[in-house]
């Protein structure tokens, strides 16, 4: 065994759940295709409190350019909805780089420039094929985004909406 779980995407989720399952005890390998983490920051700026409560972290003020009263969600074609809810704009790259250290810092393994390219189940667990060669754990975290094409490979469906 490499790990006891495998997280692959070092994405706001991967990161927060390989930071949770090391605070749990477990023995934690993160891996991203990316070379360096938080360089090529995403665009998604901009976060609901409700977001952060659900997951149950705290704000740290560090990556909070502004507090907003709400914010509204806009369509490519023009539509949008008004969401009434208390919300963050956020400097991404001070965001990321809080969470990548937190997740370094809680123990687990970060592998960069390792692109997984499919996962499969044996006797003991799982095998993860990557560009840098086969890794075996107990268990295996999908988190490469929402257009996920391992969790497709593995038979899932990418979650494109919580109630689809
Ligand atoms: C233009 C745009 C603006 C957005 N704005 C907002 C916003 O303001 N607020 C908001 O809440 N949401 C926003 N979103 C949506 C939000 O960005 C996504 O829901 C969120 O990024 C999904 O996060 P994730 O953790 O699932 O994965 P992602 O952030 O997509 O990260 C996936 C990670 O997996 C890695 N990866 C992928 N494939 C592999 C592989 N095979 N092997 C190894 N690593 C791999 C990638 O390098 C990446 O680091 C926006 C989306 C877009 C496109």
């Amino acid at each position: 065994m490499d790990a006891d779980v495998i997280v692959v995407g070092a994405s706001p989720a991967g990161l927060a759940a390989s930071r949770v399952a090391s605070e749990q005890g477990l023995d934690v390998l993160l891996m991203d295709k990316q070379d360096v983490l938080g360089e090529n920051t995403h665009p998604a700026n901009t976060f609901f409190k409700g977001m952060f409560d659900r997951a149950g972290e705290t704000v740290d003020s560090s990556y909070v350019l502004k507090n907003l009263r709400g914010a509204n969600i806009v369509a490519p074609s023009g539509s949008y909805v008004e969401v009434e809810s208390p919300a963050y704009l956020l400097d991404r790259p001070a965001f990321d780089r809080y969470y990548i250290q937190k997740t370094r810092d809680s123990g687990v393994d970060i592998a960069t420039s390792v692109e997984a390219y499919n996962v499969l189940k044996n006797d003991e667990g799982v095998s993860v094929s990557t560009s840098q060669g086969t890794f075996d754990s107990k268990l295996v975290i999908i988190s490469d985004g929402i257009n996920s094409k391992l969790a497709s490979l593995c038979g899932l469906s990418a979650m494109k909406h919580p109630d689809a």
